[in-house]
């Protein structure tokens, strides 16, 4: 099949464009770099299945080029800023028009191409269009609780709206196109720029600096080692009457952030001092997919404990930093 990944220079995209080409595809990958990095495809530049386009789904040349295209089978629409970290110099926040708009004229883009290609589509959503929940652990089925003008607004409203074209294209055009929320996950190829908590925590941990904490630690998430994670993407896609349908990803495992420092120091044996600090706006309290549907409807496992992910990740961490 060919395949267009747009942010497919990002972590999770570059690691869907591995198994997608291991499994014999062809693939297009689109990023523009402004959160992705060459380097995360650097493997696959000259493969022959594999093309790669430094380009924005949010213009012009890119949607004339991509009319021009034969065929596209599959649309995968990984393309935006993921990094709720202010300080991050790739934050959604030091972007946020960049963050709607690709969620949004980006979405429109990609669904018009898969409209005229009769291509099957899977958008990207995340686990922030829940915001701070009000349900746990969360269902599709629930709406969210979502600031719409705070400081993630930019990112979880983005979400949202890209969910709400995804449908339309589904009920008005009948396009094959399902919604994944992404749930918390890590693994190597992170961006320690990104800052998010698992890379910030082993980076200090592996030079010996104090762990920072925000808020008190008590805040949960679920992790999801990043192969299960694009096992998850590719079956959404793959499985028969997944159209129309909603599907959380992630691990149902859920730990506060003061045990995540816990395992890292067993992980690694030694004592790490933590350095308190404020707690974001609107950083959520809860986090814990419900993934019964994933589990029924796509035979949706994640296998990897957080253990054995964790010892996978600080390796590529000890290697690269
Ligand atoms: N966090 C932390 N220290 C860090 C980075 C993050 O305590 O160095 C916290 C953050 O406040 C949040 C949780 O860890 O409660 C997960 O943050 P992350 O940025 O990884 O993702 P989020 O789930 O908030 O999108």
């Amino acid at each position: 099949m060919f395949i267009l990944v747009a942010g497919g220079a990002g972590f999770l995209g570059s690691w869907l464009c591995d198994l997608l080409i291991k499994d014999g595809h062809r693939v297009l990958c689109v990023d523009n770099l402004l959160s992705g990095r060459k380097i995360n495809i650097e493997h696959l530049i000259y493969h022959k299945n594999f093309t790669f386009w430094q380009d924005d789904i949010n213009s012009g040349t890119f949607v004339k080029k991509t009319a021009k295209l034969k065929t596209i089978d599959e649309i995968y629409h990984l393309a935006s800023p993921a990094s709720p970290n202010k300080n991050s110099p790739k934050s959604y926040m030091q972007y946020p028009i960049e963050t709607l708009l690709v969620n949004s004229q980006g979405t429109y883009h990609l669904l018009e191409l898969a409209k005229l290609k009769m291509a099957k589509f899977l958008y990207a959503s995340s686990s922030e269009i829940y915001g701070e929940p009000l349900e746990h652990p969360q269902k599709e089925t629930y709406f969210g609780n979502v600031n719409p003008n705070g400081p993630r607004s930019c990112y979880d409203e983005g979400k949202r709206f890209g969910e709400a074209m995804t449908f339309s294209y589904f009920r008005k055009y009948h396009t094959d196109a399902r919604i994944v929320r992404i749930f918390n996950t890590y693994g190597p190829r992170m961006d320690v720029q990104d800052g998010r908590v698992v890379s910030n925590f082993i980076v200090s941990a592996i030079k010996n600096n104090p762990i920072t904490v925000y808020g008190s630690g008590k805040q949960t998430r679920s992790f999801c080692y990043v192969s299960d994670l694009v096992d998850g993407l590719v079956k959404a896609m793959a499985t028969e009457k997944t159209a129309g349908k909603v599907f959380n990803l992630g691990n149902d495992g859920e730990f506060s952030i003061l045990e995540l420092v816990e395992i890292i120091e067993k992980l690694l044996g030694t004592k790490l001092s933590r350095n308190f600090l404020p707690l974001a706006a609107d950083d959520p309290t809860r986090r814990r997919p419900d993934l019964t549907r994933a589990r029924e409807l796509l035979s949706y496992n994640p296998k990897i404990s957080l253990e054995e992910g964790l010892i996978k990740t600080i390796d590529y961490f000890k290697k690269t930093s």
